[in-house]
């Protein structure tokens, strides 16, 4: 991604993490959890995984270190690579879903929170490493939440049975300290200062209606009165919504005052190389707006911004425990994610923060966002926990999910025969193999019955286009278009054979990139399913599923 070329050690040294080096070495020695609290761009997630394994204070065995999202958990290992002078892949690497660079000689591993947990069911004592991380620990998600529960387990068994300790460090930008010391056992707490600046907060003063249209408008006033190397981040909710942004400022840029314009996106699901963009300087004279999903408000460093503007919008993921569906709906988002965003313009220079809401209804919002596992599916992560030897109903978790929550879950896992029908729930030798596959339980069952209907090379393509992100491509200012061309993969028989027709058509394509263009597909997304198909296969191959297919699939893909 890109080469460290500047006097790499003198600016670690400048970090503010490195200000507390000591007393970090000291307390890790000394403890078996501790909490590290900082600013983003205090060093947290970069510099302690170093300055640990610098110390060799992990003995033989390996540093973790989790992030919410697969971009982060890629891009920071690029970064940390470069920063030691080694190959990524070996000394430090990466693994999240379908996708590991780790070698045996890996010491620093950066993995989404989801993978840690998925190796918690092989080993739950997580025996291979002896430093986890567990970082952005505000945002609880999840998975992190559960991991909280399954190191804390870990840590006790592992003393119990005088196994190499297990040390646990939990990082985060600003977050609610007390839930946390008392959920870690009052740990100690070190918080780390930031070298931020003075941001000004502006309110929208009237209510806004339509938030992509207020960012529209605010982008082009401050586009014609700030010198142009002030850089913009805006704050918007998805890939989507991005890129409809992107297109209507390209299209505005055309007629408006104002230096040239570099336009940015940054999301989940952008590959790694395209987020260089946000990285690389712009040539004098030249504005750089990022478009941003909350991403850039904990995880990434950006620098250059002097303006922040924030919708005040996320989107969340919510469930609906009685029908089952489960879906994303943009809210608003908490004052700490506020504060967090503002405190983007504040970098390296005084900068400038403008909320596209009002201050009242900034006052009326809560104080931290809610967890995750209050409102997302359980199936997944029960699981899990199940196939890991645990007792769902003892578990320790920070915020136990609602009652009704965890026994709609229970129910679809027994409904799919994942768990046993009586009392506590128990693997059955279905769930097992279920728990095999890193995809919803669902999906995993249509694998498993799909050998019986002889369509297992339908089934696989199928599940692993609906892994993955939409495979759909329909621009704003070509709608009609791409649903035009979309009608010849349309299938009467309904969505999934549509997929399917698409899919197939995909594996066929020679020039695949040009193919996708002209039928308004996403080909990232698609060369992405190929690679979830694979794995997905050899799982099935491991677990001796019969290859077959009804037809539906025209050609055997593989
Ligand atoms: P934290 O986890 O506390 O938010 P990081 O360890 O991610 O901080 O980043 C520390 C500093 O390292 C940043 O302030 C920035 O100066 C530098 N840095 C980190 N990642 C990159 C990157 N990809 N490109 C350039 N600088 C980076
Ligand atoms: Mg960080």
């Amino acid at each position: 991604l890109q080469e460290v070329t500047e006097d790499i050690q003198k600016i670690r040294k400048q970090l503010p993490v490195y200000m507390v080096r000591g007393r970090l070495l000291e307390e890790i020695k000394n403890n078996q959890t501790m909490i590290l609290i900082g600013e983003t761009g205090s060093g947290k997630t970069t510099q302690v995984p170093q300055i640990i394994h610098e110390q060799r204070l992990e003995g033989t065995g390996v540093i973790a270190v989790t992030q919410p999202r697969r971009v982060a958990a890629i891009t920071i290992a690029i970064r940390v690579a470069a920063e030691m002078k080694t190959e990524l892949g070996s000394i430090v690497g990466y693994s999240v879903r379908f996708e590991d660079v780790t070698s045996p000689r890996t010491k620093v591993k950066y993995l989404t929170d989801g993978l840690l947990l998925r190796e918690a069911m092989l080993d739950p004592l997580l025996k291979k490493y002896s430093i986890i991380i567990l970082d952005e620990a505000h945002e609880r998600t999840i998975s992190t939440d559960v991991l909280f529960g399954i190191v804390k387990l870990a840590q006790k068994e592992r003393n119990e049975k005088n196994l190499n300790p297990l040390k646990v460090i939990i990082m985060s930008a600003t977050m609610d300290v007390d839930a946390f010391r008392k959920y870690f056992d009052n740990c100690p707490v070190i918080y780390l200062e930031g070298r931020t600046h003075p941001v000004t907060i502006y309110h929208s003063k009237l209510k806004q209606e339509d938030y992509q249209y207020a960012a529209i408008c605010t982008i082009f006033q401050l586009h014609a009165t700030t010198p142009a190397d002030h850089g913009f981040l805006v704050f918007l909710t998805g890939q989507e919504e991005i890129e409809t942004v992107m297109y209507n400022i390209k299209q505005i840029a055309k007629e408006a005052a104002g230096p040239p314009i570099r336009v940015c996106p940054l999301y989940a699901g952008l590959p790694p190389a395209q987020q260089l963009q946000v990285w690389k300087e712009t040539p004098p004279g030249v504005r750089k707006i990022i478009l941003s999903t909350n991403i850039a408000e904990a995880s990434v460093t950006i620098p250059h911004i002097k303006c922040v503007i924030d919708t005040g919008v996320v989107k969340e993921r919510t469930w609906c425990t009685s029908t089952g569906a489960e879906r994303l709906s943009v809210r608003a988002c908490a004052q700490a994610a506020g504060w967090q965003r503002a405190g983007r313009a504040g970098r390296t220079a005084p900068g400038a923060a403008y909320r596209l809401y009002t201050a009242d209804d900034f006052k009326r919002r809560p104080h931290h966002p809610s967890p995750e596992i209050v409102r997302c599916p359980l199936a997944p992560t029960l699981l899990m926990l199940v196939a890991a030897g645990i007792e769902p109903t003892n578990f320790p978790l920070m915020d136990s999910p609602p009652r009704d929550s965890i026994s709609a879950s229970l129910t679809l896992l027994k409904e799919l025969g994942a768990i046993d029908n009586e009392g506590t729930p128990k693997l059955t030798v279905l769930g097992r193999k279920m728990s095999a596959f890193p995809i919803d339980p669902k999906y995993a069952k249509v694998l498993l019955t799909a050998t019986e209907y002889n369509c297992l090379e339908e089934a696989l393509s199928l599940v692993a286009v609906l892994s993955s992100e939409n495979i759909f491509h329909s621009p704003i200012h070509k709608r009609e278009e791409a649903y035009k061309v979309k009608q010849k993969f349309v299938s009467p028989l309904g969505d999934h054979i549509t997929l399917l027709n698409v899919f197939n058509a995909y594996c066929k394509a020679s020039l695949k990139k040009q193919w996708c263009k002209e039928n308004y597909l996403n080909h990232k997304n698609l060369s992405y399913a190929i690679e979830v198909r694979k794995q997905l296969l050899s799982i099935c191959q491991g677990l001796n599923m019969a290859s077959s297919s009804c037809g539906a699939a025209t050609d055997q893909i593989f």
